[in-house]
């Protein structure tokens, strides 16, 4: 896995973008201060999301967005999807945690504070994607399902897809209860009578399953509950916590 030592990122004021999909003209990255861009107890939706994106360059009108629901439901966005979700929760795609797209010029967005955003591209056929991984779809194995989407609907090549992640809650910050290692057993870890979920390790794990190359994945390495004064965290914060949002599109 490429390491954010490496300059994997652009960091300006307002984002990151991974380098690796800007060579291939892909814009995918996420929000950075305290700027609220979710759909939950946002007076400034709008405002806020146009700032970001127009930052970014992304006509914010035009993006597309999902009702999460911590599963495993991936949407396949068309063109006529353009602008669903964008400033009304109303017309968000219902109950989808991942979203993919092969159109050119198709903003897709989602949203979190301490679970994981995973960014995907096939170089090859241009198929861009991006996911919502907290510890519900990563054990749903969100992550595994869109590789096999991108093989079996697009006949992607693993070897041919980059990856990003995004921030979330890592392990030094997520502690959480015995019945995890039901569910991780080989990505917890112990400390001082404590456990710790490593969210990266299991996607990381389900991505190499599925063929994808450690070399083609960089992580951002940012902990949303250490790095708290910059992004947002739900553990730290609770109930009032805002959302940052994680955007990917194909040029
Ligand atoms: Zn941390």
């Amino acid at each position: 896995m490429t390491a954010l030592s490496e300059r994997i990122i652009e960091s300006r004021q307002g984002y990151f973008l991974f380098d690796s999909f800007k060579k291939y003209g892909c814009i995918a990255g996420f929000s950075r201060g305290r700027l609220n861009l979710g759909f939950q107890n946002n007076p400034d939706l709008k405002k806020n999301r146009e700032s970001f994106l127009r930052e970014v360059g992304i006509k914010p009108d035009e993006l597309i967005c999902l009702k999460q629901v911590h599963g495993n439901k991936i949407f396949l966005a068309k063109k006529e999807d353009k602008g669903k979700g964008a400033f009304d929760y109303t017309t968000a795609i219902a109950d989808c945690d991942g979203i993919i797209t092969r159109e050119k010029e198709l903003p897709l967005a989602v949203f979190s504070a301490d679970c994981l955003s995973v960014f995907m591209l096939d170089v090859r056929s241009n198929v861009g994607a991006v996911i919502h991984a907290g510890w519900r779809g990563s054990r749903e194995r969100i992550a595994l399902s869109v590789v096999n989407i991108l093989k079996e609907k697009f006949l992607s090549n693993p070897e041919d897809i980059i990856c990003g992640f995004g921030p979330c809650i890592r392990n030094c910050c997520y502690g959480v209860g015995e019945d995890f290692q039901d569910y991780f057993p080989d990505c917890i870890e112990e400390r001082q009578g404590k456990l710790f979920l490593d969210l990266i390790k299991i996607n990381s794990q389900q991505l190499l399953s599925a063929g994808v190359l450690g070399k083609n994945i960089s992580d951002s390495q940012i902990c949303t509950s250490c790095r708290n004064d910059e992004f947002f965290s739900y553990r730290k914060e609770g109930q009032s916590a805002g959302r940052m949002m994680s955007v990917i599109m194909v040029k």
